[in-house]
């Protein structure tokens, strides 16, 4: 069985893959990176985004007819579903590690927003401000777009932090102590509600560009915007406008329709707007490694993988 890595990361994830493959005694393996040697014997594909010259390569799944699975390195597949020659079974990545990370990513900049940390910590003059108080987290509600794998345990971490949390998603959910909202109509309900709104969805045809003039005209007004799903969710010109009449209070962006975020984009320099780079969460490779060899297992003994991307929704 050989085991295929259509990534530049092959050389972090061999030595980590191997043992976490031998511990689960699955022993009859090899792993490369060589996409054309030993097409016939390809049975797993781990891959993740490779650029040359700043283009996205599309892969060739093609050729590798006896292959079983595509995994893909990253949560996101938005690129890999697109490919044409995707003709077998795609598993995103589903790591506690990297949900660990996106919960603390989204829970520190949740609280930084509610408690209005800034204030204190840019620009100090001297001015002895007692009376701001803070605010508690039970009169502050907070709304999920996306309640999968990394949504709902970040709902769940604002709830016990005591946040007013509602969540919302395509199928009906219920989630103790979370507000659930579903579908297009409950769309409005969770903009509505959000004073403080988390983007954690996937990049589709559906929910492309779902922050748009019309869906932010149903936020309340000082509202703050925090994007961790992916940039192309988000209509920048309409964020741009609403920070500018001061619809959207503020915007906490990780994530951008082009990466690395061009030096010139507005977003950078605007006073309102937070750019991390796209590091939310990362994918350690300790434990994804885990789950890949977890996955491979499941799959030679017959069973479904974590984390098996429904092709036609998109996800
Ligand atoms: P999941 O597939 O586990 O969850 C997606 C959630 O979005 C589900 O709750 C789903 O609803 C909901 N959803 C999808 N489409 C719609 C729709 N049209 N209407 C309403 N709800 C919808 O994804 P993950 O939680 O694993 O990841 C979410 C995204 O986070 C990834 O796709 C990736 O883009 C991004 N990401 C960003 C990272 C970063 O570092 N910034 C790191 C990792 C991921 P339902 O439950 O009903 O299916």
């Amino acid at each position: 069985m050989r085991i295929l890595f259509m990534s530049d990361l092959f050389s972090s994830y061999e030595s980590p893959l191997r043992k976490a493959l031998l511990e689960l005694n699955v022993t009859a393996f090899d792993m490369s990176d060589k996409q054309h040697e030993r097409v016939h014997e390809v049975e797993f594909i781990v891959c993740s985004p490779v650029k040359v010259d700043d283009q996205l390569i599309v892969q060739d799944f093609s050729i590798y007819e006896n292959n079983k699975a595509v995994f893909s390195l990253y949560a996101g597949v938005e690129h890999i579903i697109k490919n044409p020659s995707l003709d077998r079974p795609l598993v995103k990545m589903v790591d506690d590690g990297l949900t660990s990370g996106m919960v603390e990513w989204c829970v520190a900049h949740t609280l930084r927003d509610h408690l209005g940390i800034d204030r204190h910590i840019l620009g100090q003059d001297g001015i002895w401000r007692h009376h701001i108080k803070p605010p508690l987290a039970c009169d502050r509600r907070v709304g999920i777009l996306g309640l999968g794998t990394l949504g709902e345990p970040t709902a769940k971490a604002l709830q016990f932090l005591n946040f007013n949390v509602g969540g919302w998603s395509r199928k009906a959910k219920n989630i103790k102590d979370v507000r659930c909202f579903h579908g297009n109509d409950g769309l409005r309900e969770i903009l509505n509600f959000a004073e403080i709104l988390i983007i954690l969805l996937p990049l589709t045809k559906d929910t492309y560009h779902i922050i748009n003039s019309e869906t932010i005209s149903f936020m309340s007004r000082n509202s703050t915007i925090i994007n961790a799903g992916r940039g192309d969710l988000i209509d920048d010109a309409a964020l741009l406008q609403n920070l500018k009449s001061g619809h959207i209070s503020k915007a906490i962006l990780d994530v951008f329709s082009i990466e690395p975020l061009p030096s010139t984009h507005p977003y950078w320099v605007h006073p309102k707007v937070t750019v991390t780079p796209h590091i939310a969460a990362d994918t350690p490779v300790d434990s994804s490694s885990k789950a890949i060899a977890r996955n491979i297992k499941l799959i030679l003994d017959g069973r479904d993988p974590k984390g098996l991307v429904d092709i036609k929704r998109g996800y």
